[in-house]
């Protein structure tokens, strides 16, 4: 089978136009690529997929992990990249870290960053990870 670039124009041209109309399971569209493929095609999907399946924007993606974090005592979020921020994967904010340190434990050495948080419905939380920018698993502290 054979591909003319016509063929890849027509393709990327019916994906761009479902990409740009196709409305998530949220009722909002799909975020703005900023960064495409050589022949076109945005590299980032456009929306966040929830564990059941849900399609829906990086806003409500957001709302949603804020939610879930009034209603747990644990979650897996991010510390932003200057260690101020306890973020979604795609930035919003979470909780503003109240103190952040660093140990070096272990036989190899690796340095390992403690976070200290505080949501805004003023519980504190806790964790501990590989440092800024990083994921980071935080516990509601009882
Ligand atoms: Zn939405």
């Amino acid at each position: 089978m054979t591909t003319t670039p016509d063929d890849d124009e027509v393709n990327v041209n019916a994906f761009l136009a479902e990409y740009y109309s196709d409305v998530l399971d949220c009722g909002h569209r799909r975020a703005e690529p900023t960064h495409f493929h050589a022949n076109g095609i945005p590299m980032t999907a456009g929306y966040a997929e929830m564990s059941d399946g849900r399609r829906v924007c990086y806003a409500c993606a957001d709302d949603l992990q804020r939610g879930a974090m009034v209603q747990n005592t644990e979650i897996t979020a991010y510390l932003s990249s200057d260690g101020e921020h306890i973020t979604t994967w795609t930035g919003g904010e979470l909780a503003k870290v109240i103190s952040l340190g660093s140990a070096t434990t272990g036989f190899g050495g690796s340095e390992i960053t403690f976070v200290r948080a505080v949501s805004p419905d003023g519980r504190e939380w806790y964790g501990r990870n590989g440092g800024k920018g990083m994921s980071v698993r935080l516990k509601a502290v009882k």
